[in-house]
Formats: C-alpha cells, sequence, structure tokens
C-alpha cells in the first residue's frame, strides 16, 4: 500500500556510499593527497619566491611575486609572464662586460692625461693643452714610449728626460762650485805654507 516501497533498497545505497566516504582508508587517501597538493602549492610559492629573490632587487618586488605565486594555479604561470627576464648575475655579469670593454675602448683611444683630448700615437706634446706626452729618440726622432729603456726603431738607448734635467742641473751646480772653490784652494793652502 506504500507508494515509497523504493526507499528502503535506495537508502541503503546511500548509506553504503556514505559509509565508504566515511571509513579510514578512504579519510586518509583524502588526507595523502590534499597534504601532497598543499606541499605541491607551497612548493611551487616558494620557487617563485627564490626565483624572484634573483631576479628583482627590490624586496616590495619580491613580497608581490611571492604573493602572484602564491594564487594557486593561476599565480606561476602569470609570474612566469611577467618576471624580469635576466637574473641580477646576468645584469652583473653584463655590467662587468661592459664596463671592460669601455676601459679597453678608452685605453685604445689614447687620452692626454692632462685635457683628455684625443692624441695620436705620434704625437710628442698635446696639441691642446701643450703637455709633454713622449720623448722624441735623440738618434732617429721617432716618438718613444715613457717605459720604453731602448729605441726599437733604431736601437739608441733612451734616457728619462727628467733624469737628463737633473743630471745636467747637478753638474752645472758641481761645476759652479768647483769654479768658486777653485781659485782659493791654492790661496788657503799657500797661506797654510807661510805660517
Ligand atoms: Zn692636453
Ligand atoms: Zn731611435
Amino acid at each position: 500500500m506504500n507508494p515509497k516501497v523504493t526507499g528502503p533498497p535506495l537508502f541503503s545505497v546511500f548509506s553504503s556510499i556514505h559509509d565508504a566516504l566515511h571509513s579510514t582508508a578512504f579519510t586518509i587517501a583524502v588526507d595523502v593527497v590534499l597534504s601532497l597538493a598543499v606541499l605541491f602549492w607551497l612548493s611551487i610559492a616558494f620557487w617563485v619566491f627564490k626565483d624572484a629573490r634573483r631576479r628583482m632587487e627590490h624586496p616590495v618586488f619580491v613580497g608581490a611575486a611571492t604573493v602572484v605565486g602564491l594564487v594557486p594555479l593561476v599565480g606561476p604561470p602569470v609570474y612566469l609572464l611577467f618576471r624580469p627576464s635576466e637574473t641580477l648575475e646576468d645584469l652583473h655579469a653584463r655590467d662587468v662586460e661592459l664596463h671592460a670593454l669601455e676601459q679597453q675602448l678608452t685605453h685604445g683611444r689614447s687620452t692626454c692625461p692632462v685635457c683628455s683630448s684625443a692624441i695620436e700615437p705620434g704625437y710628442l706634446v698635446c696639441p691642446v693643452c701643450t703637455t709633454r706626452l713622449r720623448q722624441a729618440c735623440s738618434t732617429c726622432e721617432a716618438p718613444l714610449k715613457p717605459l720604453w729603456q731602448v729605441c726599437p726603431y733604431c736601437a739608441g738607448a733612451v734616457e728619462p728626460l727628467q733624469e737628463d734635467l737633473d743630471a745636467a742641473l747637478t753638474g752645472e751646480l758641481q761645476d759652479v762650485l768647483q769654479d768658486g772653490l777653485a781659485p782659493s784652494a791654492p790661496l788657503h793652502e799657500a797661506r797654510a805654507a807661510d805660517g
């Protein structure tokens, strides 16, 4: 007489599903999957944080990138799309390389040490500020570099200009002193001989 005669079997199906859902094994399985998902999510976010720190200098940007990385599924791909293409290490290496190249270029194109105007390798004097740049070889007149000890063009000996000047001045002074003393010495000796 009761129309809901199919009630008990349907209920038993539901109750068996309900039992299965609440069985210990299922609960453990769900826990394991959830734990793995959380672990994966946190690992990805941590990777985003580490990667951002390698590419961004400002802590605020690193923090923002980490927050984006924490957004499940969507965050990490978005971060990958917008992250700086170069790491700070790459940037630093490129800066050093550029600096070295710049220096090489500056060295290749010689400049006057006083006024920094461009000078040719053959110049003896800076045409702008008249600074003495190089000494000319006394034999063949070739422009010599300051460190050269011998002229590479004629094999003539090279003496530093400053030392030459000092030697010349000292020699002249000695000559003057000797000339001044020379007449007095015999006079002194003569007086000593007399006395
Ligand atoms: Zn100059
Ligand atoms: Zn020479």
